[in-house]
This record gives C-alpha cells, structure tokens and sequence, in this order.
C-alpha cells in the first residue's frame, strides 16, 4: 500500500491530509486553498466544476449546482442534470475525486488508498454510500472512521496523561458528540450520541427565513420562488452568520435583489447578534439533548470532562460555545483548527494501516443499536448502541406457526421502541427451514459490525447446520451493479476531462508561439527567416482554426524551431 489519504468528507467543506513523517499535514487545493467547498456544478458546456470553482458560480448557475450532497447520503434521493440521474454518491465521489487528484499532485504520485471520515452517528447506509462513493472515486476506502473520533486522534495522539475529552462537532449539516478516554496512547470512545439532521444550514436558514420575512413586510414581495434571488439570499445569510461569531451585529445588502413594477427593489437590513441568537436558540437547544445522552451513556458527568475539543465551522458560533461551557463548565479548548483536525487524525489512522504510526490505539463504538423486528411490530436490539466495535453477536430465532419452512427477518437500526419509527437495513427471508411445530426450528442469526461500523448479518439453521451468508441491501444503496457503471462513467468522464485538457494545452501552446511570432515579425529580420517565419505563423493559424490536434502541434513544432533559429 503506498500513501493513504486521510478525508474529511464535510458537508459544507472537505479537507485532506497525509503523513509527512510522523506528521499529518494539510494538502492545499490548486485552487491554494486548505479546505474544498463540497460543492459541485455542472456548467452549461457540460464542464464539470468541483470545489472552489463551483462555488464561485452558484449564484448564476444555481439550479446546476449541488450543495450539501452530504445531507442525502443513504437516501434515496436523485439529482437531474440533462434528463441524467445522479444519486447522491456519485455527486459525493466527484468531490473525492478531486481531493484524490489533488493529493496527487501535492504527493507527485498516484493515490489509490484512504481513510475518510463520517459523522459518528451516520447510519449503516450511510456509511455503506460513503465507502461506495469513495469506490466510484478510485479509491480504496481502507477504513471509515467517526469524525469526533478523528478529531480526538489528531489531538490526543502525543497526550501521556490520561484524561476524559468531549468532542461537540457542529458542522454544516450534522451534529456529533462524543466522550473519549485518552490514555497513552490508546483512545477510547466511551458513548456517541448526536443528531444527522443539525448543523449550519438550518443556522443559515433561520435568517433566510427571518430575511424573507422582512422584505416581504417592507415590500410585499415574496422572493421564495425566485432561485437566483434566494441563492444571494442564502449566500448573505450565511455571511451574515459568520460575521456574527465576531462582531455584534451585521448589515445585510442586497443591491438589486427583485423589482416591482420595473424599480429596483434592495434589501438592507441589520441583524445583531442578540436577534440572530433568539432566532436560532431552538437549535443550540436541540445539541443538548444529545450531549446529554452521551454523558449519561458514558456514565461521566459534564464537570468530570477535562477538555471540550470544538470541531466542525459552526461550533464558532459564541452561542454555542457559552451552552458547551455551561454543560462542563469548561472553555472549548482553541489549541486545534476545528476545519482541518478531523483529516488530520483520518491521515493519523492511514499511517496506523500502513504501520508509520505506531503506538496509536484506536477503541470505537457504534453509535446506535441494531436488531431485528419481533411480534407485534417491536424493535428488540440484538446489540446495544456505544458497543466497542468491531463486535459480532449472535441470537437464536424460532418460528411462529407450525410447519413454516421460511421466515422472514426485519433487520433495523436506531433507539425507539417500535421497529417502523427505526431505519431499516434491509429485510431478508430464510428458506429451506426444517418442517416442525412453531418454535422448535432453531436458527442462529449472527450480527457483526466491522470497524467501518458496516453491518453483516449471516444465519444458520442449527436444524441442518445450512450457512446463509446475507448481505443486507437497502433499497437507498446502489447495487454493485450501478456502481460499476458509475465508476465507468467516472472513468468516462475523466478521459474526456484529460482530452479536453490536452486540447487546451495544445491550443494555447500554438497562441502562445503566435504571439511570440507576431513580436519578431516587427523586428528586422534576415530575409530567408523572416519568410520561413511568416509561412510556418500562417500554417499555425490555419491549424488552429481546423479540430486536428496533430497538426496544431506540429505546426507548432516548426514555428518553436523557427522561432529558435532566430533566437539563435
Ligand atoms: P464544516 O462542515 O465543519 O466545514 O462546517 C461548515 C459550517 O460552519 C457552515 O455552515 C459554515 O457556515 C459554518 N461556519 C464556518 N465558520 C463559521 C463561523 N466563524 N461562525 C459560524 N459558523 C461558521
């Protein structure tokens, strides 16, 4: 295995990192930047954009680019494009593929193998989209590891003293909360609780809403039916947040947002930080529940957590960081950059794989409990949430009615008591079983989470020690099937970003030489030069008006050589 990759796979932003040593270090975009909006666009030219480049045109193109893809991950969901579906992990996999792609180019090597990261408290399908979206990218996704744990990696990794840490991970579009153990060098996570459906969009959202609000008291006008005004809209409202978490209040200015019978209609209006902490209480709110059922599980008390690591950009909010302070009674520690220490300990746990880092023990749980449906529509939990993972448990199942030759085994994820208000995994049927009276039928079902937090699920009839190995496939994955034709239309699309690469390449090089020829054309010239100069700068333009990629470079060959001899 050569370099792995360690990603941070966010919904707003992604970062990768990699070891340099024993160091993880930050691998800056082309673009020059160290983080990667998650943001990908398909531009009318059928360009695809990724990152940085994408975000910068949301506004004009905002119904061909993709936000948050991260939020339907395990879904079923589907993005349009030109009568093409997408599923969420392919849009996911163009983001890791430019991260893959830049790691490439920091490193001068290939890379094939990484660690990424997901919220702790992501579902089984969530998890399985994510390995597959890293699969559609070219890579191999050598192990998937929670993002409050990373975090805790990257920070604990050289810790000797023993200690009781809470990651309170707040990103754009998810909330995570853990209680860790550190001790020498082993880093155990004690419970993780959190929320798939809480971060910095909804912040963001209650101002649109709040904006929204105004200017249709002001103007009678609604703008949320106008896409291009509601993507400025939400641009400034996000703004707006961020300028929150440092001054006390903002101004929001929207020149020439709508009009009304043909005049220009502005928005301004000034949001303090008081307004926008009423408006949003109800979420800082709603991040407590979970933190207090990790301390509970964790059995720790919030005065006995020694440090507080705040991750994810919208643990910034001062808001927040007052409630995290009032539940420990402890200031968020500032020694980590909360945007880029979750690559960072993903990179720490690609060098544990690969063994250039030694002495790193990393003990995680699975963030909800799994089992199966039993009579009367209940959710009996085969194993509990914050087990150490990996762990494999098995259970003997009977039947209902005599003589039944096949059940039917419901497998769930979640905390609620009833199995329909619980995730289903999938549902598989066991045939073949021994006829006899209800009960009597012995069949070991065996649960197994790996370290990825993935979930298998085999099954034997003690009756007639028959194996059946079951893969659960929730109708919200690809089949290997789509995945396939994924990665081959990734592949497809990357051959066709290398052409037009390589066209691009050999255009500007013949541009370049023309305009290099036009400068010596002035000059004056030896007779014989100036006439082969001018005959091989015809032959050039001529090429360059054709789409023969041969001839534009080999007219461009003898226009370099002439260009020489004069220079000579
Ligand atoms: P992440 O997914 O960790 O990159 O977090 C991104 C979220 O953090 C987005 O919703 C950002 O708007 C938010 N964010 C970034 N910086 C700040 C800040 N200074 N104050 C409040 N929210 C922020």
């Amino acid at each position: 295995m050569g370099k792995v990759i360690g990603i941070d796979l966010g919904t707003t932003n992604s970062c990768v990192a990699v070891m340099e040593g024993d160091k993880p270090v930050i691998i800056p975009s082309k673009e020059g930047g160290r983080t990667t909006p998650s943001v990908v666009a398909f531009a009318k030219n059928g360009d695809r954009l990724v990152g940085q480049t994408a975000l910068r045109q949301s506004v004009i193109n905002s119904s061909r680019t993709i936000m948050s893809i991260k939020r339907q991950m395990g879904t079923k969901h589907v993005v349009n494009i030109d009568g093409r579906e997408y599923r969420p992990q392919e849009i996911s996999a163009m983001v890791l593929k430019k991260l893959k792609e830049d790691a490439e180019e920091f490193l001068g090597e290939k890379v094939s193998d990484a660690v990424i990261t997901v919220p702790a408290y992501f579902t089984d399908a969530q998890r399985q989209a994510t390995k597959d979206a890293g699969r559609i990218a070219g890579l191999e996704v050598q192990r998937i590891i929670n993002e409050p744990t990373a975090a805790a990696v990257a920070y604990g990794v050289d810790k000797e003293q023993s200690q009781k840490i809470m990651v309170y991970d707040l990103g754009g579009g998810t909330f995570d909360v853990s209680i860790l153990d550190i001790n020498h060098g082993v880093i155990e996570v004690l419970a993780t609780s959190g929320n798939n459906h809480l971060g910095g969009d909804d912040f963001d959202q209650c101002i649109v809403d709040y904006l929204l609000e105004e200017f249709r008291r002001e103007h009678h006008l609604d703008l949320a039916n106008q896409p291009t005004a509601m993507q400025r809209v939400k641009e400034a409202a996000e703004k707006a947040k961020i300028e929150l978490s440092g001054s006390a209040s903002t101004e929001i200015n929207l020149p020439y947002i709508a009009d009304a019978k043909g005049a220009p209609l502005h928005m301004e209006i000034t949001l303090t930080r008081t307004k926008f902490n009423e408006l949003t209480s109800h979420l800082v709110k709603a991040s407590l529940i979970p933190v207090r059922q990790a301390l509970e599980d964790a059995g720790v008390k919030g005065e006995d957590i020694d440090k507080v690591l705040l991750v994810g950009g919208s643990s910034r909010i001062p808001a927040v960081q007052e409630t995290v302070k009032s539940i420990t009674g402890k200031e968020g520690f500032k020694g980590i950059n909360p945007d880029e220490c979750v690559a960072m300990g993903a990179a720490l746990q690609g060098g544990v794989l690969i063994g250039s880092v030694t002495g790193l023990l990393l003990l995680d749980v699975t963030p909800l409990s799994l089992g199966i449906e039993t009579v009367g529509g209940r959710f009996t939990p085969v194993i509990d949430r914050n087990t150490s993972i990996p762990i494999s448990k098995s259970q003997i199942f009977s039947t209902a009615a005599n003589f039944q030759t096949s059940v039917e085994v419901h497998v769930l994820q979640g905390e609620r008591p009833l199995a329909k208000q619980n995730k289903t995994l999938g549902k598989f049927k066991l045939k073949g079983i021994q006829r006899a009276l209800r009960g009597v039928p012995q069949i070991e079902v065996t649960f197994a989470i790996d370290t990825n937090g993935i979930v298998n699920v085999s099954a034997k009839d003690l009756g007639t020690g028959k194996q059946q190995e079951i893969t659960l496939t929730d109708s919200s994955n690809m089949s290997d099937l789509e995945i396939e034709r994924a990665i081959r239309d990734a592949e497809q699309h990357a051959a066709e970003d290398a052409q037009l690469h390589h066209e691009t390449e050999v255009r500007s090089r013949a541009d370049h030489l023309i305009v290099q020829a036009q400068t010596q054309e002035k000059k004056k010239l030896d007779k014989e030069l100036k006439a082969q100069l001018a005959s091989a700068m015809k032959d050039t333009k001529k090429a360059l008006r054709g789409k023969d990629l041969d001839l534009i470079s080999s007219a461009s060959d003898r226009l370099e050589q002439v260009l020489q001899n004069i220079g000579a």
